[in-house]
C-alpha cells in the first residue's frame, strides 16, 4: 500500500448518523452530504466522533440557509425543548442502527470506547467511530440512562445542542453576538458533569452557552474540549469561542475542534457558498498562535453544515492538509492537527 501523504485525520463532529438513519449506504460512494467510508479513505479520514443529533419534531427555519437581514445580522429562535421519551426513543434507534453497521462493516468500522482501541485503529486502517451525544435529552435527570449508554458504548456528550434542557442552556444560532446569552447549568446539569467524570465520558463544550462553559470549566477534572467551534475573534458568532475560553481550553489541557460551516468561519458571518477552505486555515493559526499548537484539532461538521465550496466533502480533505502544510504548520504540528492531540486529550478524559 502507497504511503499516505499525511497523517490520517480523526475528527471532532459530524451529523453523519442522521443520514444513515435517512437511508445512505456508508459503504457505497454518493455525491450527497459529506462522509462515506469510500469518501473518508480517499480524504484520508481515519475516523471521528459520531454524533447522535434528535432532529426537533418540528424543523426549525431559516438554517442553515443564508442570512434573512441585508445588514447580515441573523438571529434565528431555537425550537422548543424535546421530550425526554421521543429523544431516548431516537437515540435508541440511531444506536442500533450504528452498531448494525458496525456489523455489516466486517472490521472495517469500529465503535472505539479506548484510547488505546482509537489509535490503534488509526494505525491499522480501521474506521473509528467515537459515540456522542449532541444534547443529552435521552438521557434521563436520575442519569441511570447514561449508565446503561456508556455501557453500549457513549464515550462523549455535549450538554446541549443549543436547544434548552434539563440539564443547561445552549447558545442561539444568531451573528453578530457574544457567547454569554442566559443562565448556566441547572442541578441536573452540574450532576451529568460529574458523574460524566467519574464514569470517563467527554464533555463537549460547544452549542453551550458561556456560563454553562465556565460551569463546566469550574466543576470538570477533565481537559475542556469544545468539538467544532471556531474563533469569536474573528467571526462573531456565539457558537464560537472567545479569547478567554479559548484560554481556559488551553490552561486545562483542552482542544478546540475547527468547524467547516461557512458561517462560523466568515467575518462577515454569511452563509455564502463562495467562501474557501482557506478560512479553516485562519482560525486554526488564530487559535495556534493564541493558546498553542496542542490545543488544535479538527471538528468539521461534516453532514450536519455547509461547507467551504472548495472543499466540498471528506474527500477534499488532502487540500485542507496542503494548505496548512503551506501556512507554516510543519510535519509534527500537522500530526497533532491531524489526531495527535485529540488522542491526548482522549487518554486523559477518558482513563
Ligand atoms: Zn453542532
Amino acid at each position: 500500500m502507497p504511503k499516505a501523504k499525511y497523517p490520517p485525520i480523526f475528527d471532532g463532529h459530524n451529523d453523519t448518523i442522521l443520514e444513515i438513519l435517512r437511508g445512505r449506504n456508508f459503504f457505497e460512494k454518493s455525491d450527497k452530504g459529506h462522509i462515506d467510508l469510500p469518501r473518508a479513505q480517499k480524504g484520508g479520514l481515519g475516523g471521528g466522533f459520531f454524533a447522535v443529533f434528535v432532529p426537533s419534531p418540528r424543523p426549525m427555519a431559516g438554517w442553515p440557509g443564508l442570512n434573512s437581514n441585508p445588514d447580515g445580522s441573523y438571529h434565528i429562535p431555537l425550537p422548543d425543548p424535546l421530550e425526554h421519551r421521543y429523544a431516548r426513543d431516537f437515540a435508541t434507534k440511531a444506536l442500533r442502527k450504528l452498531f448494525a453497521l458496525e456489523t455489516d462493516s466486517k472490521g472495517a468500522v469500529k465503535i472505539v470506547r479506548t484510547a488505546d482501541e482509537l489509535a490503534q485503529c488509526l494505525d491499522d486502517g480501521t474506521f473509528a467511530m467515537i459515540l456522542h451525544f449532541e444534547g443529552v435529552e435521552a438521557i434521563d435527570t436520575n442519569l441511570d440512562s447514561l449508565h446503561v449508554f456508556y455501557q453500549a458504548g457513549l464515550r462523549s456528550v455535549g450538554i446541549t445542542w443549543s436547544r434548552p434542557n434539563a440539564f443547561g442552556y445552549g447558545v442561539p444560532f444568531a451573528f453578530p453576538l457574544g457567547p454569554d446569552t442566559g443562565p448556566g447549568l441547572t442541578d441536573a446539569g452540574k450532576a451529568l458533569v460529574k458523574e460524566c467524570n467519574q464514569l470517563g465520558i467527554m464533555i463537549d463544550l460547544s452549542h453551550l452557552n458561556e456560563k454553562g462553559f465556565w460551569d463546566v470549566a469550574e466543576l470538570s477534572n477533565a481537559p475542556l474540549v469544545a468539538t467544532h467551534s471556531n474563533a469569536h475573534a474573528l467571526a462573531a458568532t456565539p457558537r464560537n469561542l472567545t479569547d478567554k475560553q479559548l484560554d481556559a481550553v488551553k490552561e486545562s489541557g483542552g482542544i478546540v475542534g475547527i468547524n467547516y460551516h461557512i458561517g462560523f468561519l466568515r467575518k462577515d458571518g454569511r452563509s455564502d457558498q463562495e467562501t474557501s477552505y482557506a478560512e479553516i486555515v485562519r482560525h486554526a493559526a488564530y487559535i495556534a498562535d493564541r493558546i498553542g499548537i496542542d490545543h488544535v484539532g479538527l471538528g468539521s461538521d461534516f453532514d450536519g453544515a455547509t461547507m467551504p465550496q472548495d472543499l466540498k466533502d471528506a474527500a477534499g480533505l488532502p487540500k485542507l492538509m496542503d494548505a496548512l502544510k503551506e501556512h507554516g504548520f510543519d510535519k509534527k504540528a500537522l500530526k497533532k492537527i491531524a489526531h495527535g492531540n485529540w488522542v491526548r486529550v482522549l487518554k486523559k478524559t477518558w482513563r
